[in-house]
C-alpha cells in the first residue's frame, strides 16, 4: 500500500487510520471530495480495535456484533472501496502552519501540503515510566495496549502470572485478553476504595478467581532481568510483596497529543486535548480534531460517529472556500 505517494497537495490528509479517521475519509469520499490520504504510524490501519479480540463493535456501523479486528478490517475495505488512499508506516511529525505537514517515513523524511488535515490520533494508557514507580527497567510491563498487540497480532505471550494495575473497563479487557491466552492473572490493584467500573463487572474478577485488591498501591517492582515480584502498600498501610511475572500498567488513556503540544494550534492544559470550535476546527482554520483526542476513552461508534461528522464540516469549508 506504500508504493509511491505523489507528495504534491492533497485535499483533505487524516492522521489516524482508526474508526474516526476513517469514517470521516469515507463520508469525505462520498461527499464528492477528490484527494483525501489517511497517514498511519502502524504497518497496519484500523486503530485501536485492531488488537480488541472480543465484541461488541460495528452494531451501529455494519447492524451486526463484531470483535475488533473484525470491525477494522471491514471500516478499511470500505474506506478502500470508497476510494480513499490509505498510506501506512508513516508517521506525522510536524504540523505547520496552513496544512503544511512533516512525514517520517520508510523512505526518509518527505512534506506534504493539504488544504485541510484532521487529527484523529486518538489515545494512549498512561505507562509505567509516567505513573512513576520505582525499581528498575525489567521486562515483564505493558500497557492493555502492548499487551493485546503481543497476544493478538504477534501471538506472543510476554508473560504468565502477572498484576494488573488498574479497574477501568480497558483492565477487564486486559483480564479477558490474559485468560484468552492461558496467561494467569495473580491479582487486580486498585488505590482508590472502590473499582472504577461500574457494578457489577468487577465481580467477574471473583468468577475467574482473582483477588481484587482495592485501596491498594504498586510502590516498587522488583526483579534484575524481568519482573520477579511487586511490592504494595495495602489498604492496611502495610507493604507486603507479591510473587508476578509481569505488570500491566492498565488505563490512566490521555490524549495521544504529542504533535499539537509541539505545533501552533492550541491545547487545553486540563485535558491535552487541542481546542475546538463548534465544527471541530482548531485554532488554525486548516485543522480539525476529531474521536478520542478529544474525549478519552468512548466507545468506537461515538469515534466513527464523529469522524463522520467532521468531515460533514470540512467538505462544507472546502466547497464554500473561495
Ligand atoms: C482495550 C480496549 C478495548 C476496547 N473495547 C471496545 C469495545 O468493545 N467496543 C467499542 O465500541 N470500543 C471499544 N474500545 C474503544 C475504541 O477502540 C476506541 O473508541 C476507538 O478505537 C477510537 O478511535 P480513534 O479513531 O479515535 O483512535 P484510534 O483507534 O486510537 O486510532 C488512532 C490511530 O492514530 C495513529 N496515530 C497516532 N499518532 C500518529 C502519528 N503521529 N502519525 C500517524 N499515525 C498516528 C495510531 O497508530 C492509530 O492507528 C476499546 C478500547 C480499548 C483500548
Amino acid at each position: 500500500m506504500n508504493s509511491s505517494i505523489r507528495y504534491d497537495n492533497c485535499d483533505v490528509a487524516i492522521i489516524g487510520a482508526g474508526p474516526a479517521g476513517l469514517a470521516a475519509a469515507i463520508a469525505l469520499k462520498k461527499k464528492g471530495i477528490e484527494r483525501v490520504l489517511v497517514l498511519d504510524r502502524e504497518g497496519e490501519a484500523g486503530g485501536i480495535p485492531r488488537h480488541c479480540g472480543h465484541p461488541p463493535f460495528g452494531i451501529v456501523e455494519y447492524a451486526r456484533v463484531m470483535s475488533g479486528p473484525s470491525y477494522a478490517k471491514r471500516l478499511v475495505k470500505t474506506a478502500q472501496q470508497a476510494g480513499v488512499d490509505i498510506r501506512l508506516q508513516i508517521s506525522v511529525t510536524n504540523l505547520g502552519q496552513n496544512g503544511s505537514l512533516s512525514l517520517a517515513t520508510p523512505a526518509g523524511t518527505i512534506d506534504l501540503k493539504a488544504k485541510r488535515v484532521l487529527i484523529a490520533t486518538g489515545v494512549r494508557e498512561t505507562p509505567r515510566a509516567e505513573r512513576l514507580v520505582s525499581g528498575g527497567r525489567v521486562l515483564g510491563i505493558a500497557t492493555t495496549g502492548s499487551l493485546q498487540s503481543m497476544v493478538y497480532l504477534k501471538n506472543m505471550i510476554p508473560f504468565r502470572n502477572p498484576i494488573i494495575v488498574g479497574t477501568e473497563i480497558v483492565s477487564f479487557s486486559a483480564l479477558l485478553t490474559c485468560k484468552k491466552a492461558g496467561i494467569k492473572t495473580i491479582a487486580m490493584l486498585e488505590e482508590n476504595k472502590r473499582p472504577t467500573v461500574p457494578w457489577p463487572i468487577h465481580h467477574s474478577t471473583r468468577l475467574l478467581g482473582v483477588p481484587l485488591l482495592l485501596n491498594t498501591q504498586i510502590i516498587n517492582i522488583i526483579g534484575s532481568k524481568r519482573v520477579e515480584a511487586v511490592q504494595i502498600l495495602d489498604r492496611r498501610q502495610k507493604i507486603r510483596e507479591i510473587i508476578c511475572d509481569g505488570i500491566i500498567f492498565s488505563g490512566k488513556f490521555t490524549p495521544e497529543s504529542t504533535l499539537i503540544r509541539m505545533s501552533h494550534l492550541s491545547i487545553d492544559p486540563e485535558t491535552n486535548s487541542p481546542i475546538i470550535d463548534n465544527f471541530g476546527r482548531c485554532s488554525d482554520p486548516a485543522y480539525y480534531a476529531a474521536g478520542n483526542l478529544l474525549q478519552p476513552l468512548n466507545m468506537a461508534v461515538n469515534c466513527w460517529r464523529e469522524g463522520r461528522k467532521t468531515a460533514d464540516w470540512i467538505a462544507k469549508d472546502l466547497n464554500d472556500a473561495p
